[in-house]
């Protein structure tokens, strides 16, 4: 059996109980060296086979999980903040099946959302925003061209970017031809929710040089939108006195 687990945007009290029961309980463990937090293998029992994918290819991932299966031993196969986000899972689901190992997946909390705790934001103000779109820019490894950066700013909804912090001054230029003026909010995130995070709120025409003056190269998320910093947002109807809904009877006002 391997399990797929989240482990979490860095701080080890980030992965989710399930996630660490696993890890608690496994025979091996192959964690995502780059951005996986090494202090989350303090949970490893004594005895656990601990591997870094960092240093190893989709082949030598599989031969691992084969060796494991095949004595019986329970794999944790361990990815940063949640494995459904740029996580690499399915080409080695899709290998599993093949080989007949069976497979589950433990969800954990994405750097997107240990990117708004660090901020205190909220993706999805009222009548700002109520979308999140979430990409990265073309680099080595391409994007469809459907999905570009101009066309995403084109609907002005919140963007959290991944994977693009070399990449800053494109970033903003394609963000300001898609259609967000160069004054628009936007937060730079390097490693939440670790012990050396960092965060810094700036603008779309400013991303470039706010990361360069503070030495920021990688393991960030930009996050553009009003929602960085508007006060301009419309309450919540939920909330409202006078709006009824399922479970509480709105009061007329007097
Ligand atoms: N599955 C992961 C994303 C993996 S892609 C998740 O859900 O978060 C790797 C990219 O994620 C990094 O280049 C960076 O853009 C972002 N990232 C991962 N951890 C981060 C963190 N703690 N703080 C800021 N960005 C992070």
């Amino acid at each position: 059996m391997v399990h797929f687990v989240g482990a979490g945007p860095g701080a080890p009290d980030l992965i989710t109980l399930r996630g660490k029961n696993y890890l608690e309980q496994a025979d091996v463990i192959i964690y995502a060296g780059s951005l996986v937090n090494p202090q989350l293998l303090d949970y490893a029992k004594e005895g656990c086979e601990i591997y870094n994918s960092a240093k190893m290819t989709l082949e030598e991932v599989l031969e691992v999980m084969k060796q494991a299966e095949a004595e019986g031993k329970t794999t944790v196969r361990l990815h940063t903040g949640d494995p459904c986000v740029y996580g690499a899972v399915r080409e080695q689901m899709d290998e599993l099946d093949k080989l007949g190992i069976g497979y589950d997946s433990c969800p954990g909390v994405s750097s997107f959302c240990g990117a708004a705790a660090a901020l205190d934001l909220e993706y999805t103000l009222p009548n700002i925003s109520q979308s999140v779109i979430i990409t990265r820019m073309a680099g080595r490894t391409p994007v469809p061209e459907k999905e570009s950066i101009e066309s995403f700013a084109a609907h002005q909804a919140t963007m959290v970017i991944f994977l693009s912090t070399g990449m800053l001054e494109e970033l903003s230029r394609r963000l300001i031809e898609g259609g967000y003026s160069a004054d628009t909010p936007a937060a730079i995130v390097y490693k939440a929710s670790w012990e050396d995070e960092k965060k810094f709120i700036c603008t779309v025409g400013t991303l470039a040089q706010t990361a360069k003056e503070n030495h920021i190269t990688k393991t960030a998320l930009m996050i553009i939108g009003d929602v960085v910093q508007t006060s301009e947002y419309d309450r919540s109807l939920l909330y409202h006195p006078e709006f009824t809904t399922e479970f509480r009877e709105g009061k007329k006002k007097s």
